[in-house]
């Protein structure tokens, strides 16, 4: 295993600018070679996977794998024999652990789970040290301070991150600044005009929120960047948050649990990959390439820079239509668009009758780590009636489960002071929309 060490990154980063794509290319493709290597050595289901994988090996000799067989076959699918299982689970029961280092020596991210299984995955140094400094490098531009809204009582990889940098080197705590997304807007407006960021990364609909207290007045910042991650960044949303922060640049990141940070957004909106430290597959169902211009079902990530876990050729939900055509942003390589996951900000009512607007993942994340739930939906009907659809675990208590999704939600809304409503439990599992065939987790209907 190659170390990336910080110097290391900063001066390939600094390289990586002059670099022709084939250089990149070739880059990417030795790294390929070296985690497969290192995942043939050291993990009893890759040595049985590769185990009729030739000495010269391309991608599509590589089996893909997906979620449902890296959490059953956790232990062996790790690189570290001491990693078990059962301790990380044991580890990520403790919130106070969140940005710790799990056997000292890796940050571990659990995922949203909002399509089916969830998964644990763990980063080692050189996954989050590359993630770090390509954050920078590549698309923050080193402009502090930074706000991150994040949901701060969940193992997200965003949180995990920031958190995990901080306790690492502590003399960033006074230049980037963590947010409760789940905090009412009263309490982060107070926050965040304290901080007064220069650059702010959180979901789209929290990011939507936020533009608008601004143009209530109630903000008195002058971010030159705004960052939105985890939602689909919609047109509209995008034009409010520019009204809001007009000196900012509104662009949004494409990262997940499994690779962090894979892609980000130029000013054409076209997402270019970081592909000397990714690979993205656009596949359909089957795994069969996807070609340039088409969407895809879903796509395969491979991980160059995180040896614990590998992530190689992993099957991902995401749909995206990949490009090779060169953009006129002027970057190299590949870039693509994705159909990413879209939720609607809420409007409910409190208890003086004033509407309420509510962020949809902060309150995905109240209702998802609830044990028992292996996927969910949420509609709000009118202002004040939530149907709850839940695909339930095999064995779990419905009637426990859902009183305990009831009893999170009321506590969440009653911070918003929304106290009139009711929850109910649908005969209906999660499903797409009829019309759009998109899933939408949480939404409104008038
Ligand atoms: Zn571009």
């Amino acid at each position: 295993m190659i170390k990336y060490s910080y110097p290391a990154l900063i001066i390939h980063f600094l390289k990586a600018n002059h670099l022709s794509q084939s250089r990149l290319e070739d880059i990417a493709r030795r790294r390929l070679e070296n985690i497969v290597r290192y995942a043939k050595a050291r993990s009893p289901f890759f040595r049985a996977l590769y185990k009729n994988l030739p000495e010269k090996f391309t991608l599509e000799d590589l089996p893909p794998v997906d979620k449902k067989t890296m959490m059953s076959n956790f232990d062996d699918y790790v690189t570290d024999r001491k990693v078990k299982l059962a301790d990380v689970q044991a580890f990520i029961a403790d919130k106070g652990n969140i940005g710790n280092d799990f056997h000292r020596r890796y940050l571990v991210a659990t995922t949203s789970g909002s399509t089916g299984v969830p998964s644990i995955v763990l980063h080692d140094g050189n996954s989050t040290r590359s993630a770090a400094i390509l954050t920078m490098a590549r698309y923050m531009k080193c402009r502090f301070p930074l706000t991150a809204f994040c949901v701060d009582d969940v193992f997200l990889i965003e949180n995990g991150n920031i958190r995990n940098n901080i306790r690492k080197m502590p003399l960033l705590s006074g230049c980037i600044r963590l947010v409760n997304a789940k905090d009412t807007y009263e309490e982060i407006c107070r926050n965040v005009n304290r901080i007064r960021p220069k650059v702010m990364v959180g979901y789209a609909g929290s990011m939507e929120l936020l533009a608008d207290q601004a143009l209530l007045g109630n903000l008195h910042i002058d971010p030159v960047q705004v960052i939105t991650s985890g939602e689909f960044l919609t047109p509209a949303t995008r034009d409010k948050i520019r009204k809001a922060f007009p000196k900012a640049e509104v662009i949004s990141v494409y990262g997940c649990t499994e690779g962090n940070v894979v892609a980000y957004e130029c000013p054409h909106r076209h997402m270019h990959l970081n592909s000397d430290f990714y690979i993205l597959e656009p596949v359909d169902n089957c795994n069969n390439p996807v070609p340039d211009g088409v969407v895809s079902d879903k796509v395969l990530l491979t991980n160059l820079a995180n040896f614990v876990q590998p992530i190689i050729r992993f099957s991902m939900t995401d749909r995206i239509t990949m490009h090779h055509e060169p953009c006129p942003c002027g970057r190299q390589g590949a870039w693509f668009t994705v159909e990413g996951r879209s939720n609607d900000v809420l409007t409910m009512t409190d208890r003086d009758g004033n509407p309420v607007r509510l962020a949809p993942l902060p309150f995905i994340f109240v209702i998802e780590p609830i044990e028992g739930i292996n996927n969910f939906q949420m509609v709000l009907h009118g202002s004040s009636d939530i149907e709850l659809r839940i695909d339930f675990l095999p064995g779990s208590d419905h009637e426990k489960v859902f009183a305990e999704a009831e009893r999170e939600i009321r506590r969440y809304l009653g911070k918003f002071g929304v106290e009139e409503f009711t929850v109910t439990l649908s005969d209906l599992p999660p499903q797409r929309s009829a019309r759009t065939g998109k899933f939408r987790q949480m939404y409104q209907e008038d």
